[in-house]
């Protein structure tokens, strides 16, 4: 499902990722482990291409879904976007607007890909709304975002990148901003929903023990270089590397 070998990404001086190569099998999991600033975000906006037109130089070869990223037209990766691997970004904001219901802005989504009708897209919006957990899912799809809970905002996001059933789903940095009780059911949901529709999912994460929760394989960064990669149980379990040791030990 994901492909990526030696994958460098340049911002001017700076080499955010270097060198990188991992694959993903459909319905699998994996979490992209590594403290603050070692280049998660980086290699997930790489494998929707998002780095292209903003002067970062990106290298290497990156297939999604069977989408050749850095060769495909702007036409392929919209359709990518979204249709065939949806993102859960790791700010919010970027994703959400304060202004709209939510439920109008997963159906807008949702009519942007499939061209459908707009009752279409209501329709679909709720059911995803109603999949993710969310109680209530018909009223609670014309709230705003700011009347949802941290945790609900979260599923509604998650929400929201299902709407065109993905055959991978993103989640980058799911649960920073939660207590650790709304983590677990985030954690418990991505899990559900993978069993349940067969995507494969990308979990990025600074927090190792989020990762030997939900993953099958984990791959810790570093400088944009992968330390160590591997089954959780392996890695996290009988850690090869000082590097992996020592991110075990931060954990509580
Ligand atoms: P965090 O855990 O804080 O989210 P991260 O592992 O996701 O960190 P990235 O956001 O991928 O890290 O950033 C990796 C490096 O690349 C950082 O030094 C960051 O400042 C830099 N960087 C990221 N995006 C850009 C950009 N658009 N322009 C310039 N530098 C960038
Ligand atoms: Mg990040």
């Amino acid at each position: 499902l994901v492909h990526v070998t030696n994958l460098t990404v340049e911002f001017g001086d700076l080499r955010a990722v270097d060198g990188l190569s991992f694959r993903l099998e459909q319905g699998a999991a994996l979490a992209l482990v590594g403290e603050s600033g070692s280049g998660k975000s980086t290699v997930a906006s790489a494998l929707l291409g998002l780095h292209r037109g903003t002067g970062a130089r990106v290298g290497g070869s990156v297939e999604v879904a069977g989408v050749d990223v850095q060769q495909a037209s702007d036409e392929e990766l919209r359709r990518l976007r979204g249709a065939k691997a949806a993102m859960v970004f790791q700010d919010p904001l970027s994703s959400l607007d304060p202004y709209y219901a939510i439920g109008d802005q997963i159906a807008e989504v949702y009519r942007v890909h499939t061209r459908g009708s707009r009752r279409a897209a209501r329709a679909r919006a709720v059911e995803v709304l109603d999949r993710v957990g969310i109680p209530d899912a018909v009223r609670r799809s014309r709230s705003r975002p700011h009347e949802f809970s941290g945790g609900m905002r979260q599923r509604a996001l998650i929400a929201m990148a299902l709407a065109c059933e993905p055959a991978l789903l993103i989640a980058d940095e799911p649960t920073t901003a939660l207590d650790v009780t709304v983590q677990a059911q985030i954690l418990d949901l991505l899990h559900t929903l993978r069993r349940q529709t067969g995507m494969g999912l990308l979990i990025v994460t600074h927090d190792v023990g989020v990762a030997a929760e939900s993953v099958d394989d984990v791959l810790v960064m570093r400088h944009g270089r992968a330390v160590e990669q591997g089954p959780v149980a392996a890695v996290l379990g009988a850690p090869g590397e000082a590097y992996t040791r020592e991110l075990l030990a931060a954990v509580p």
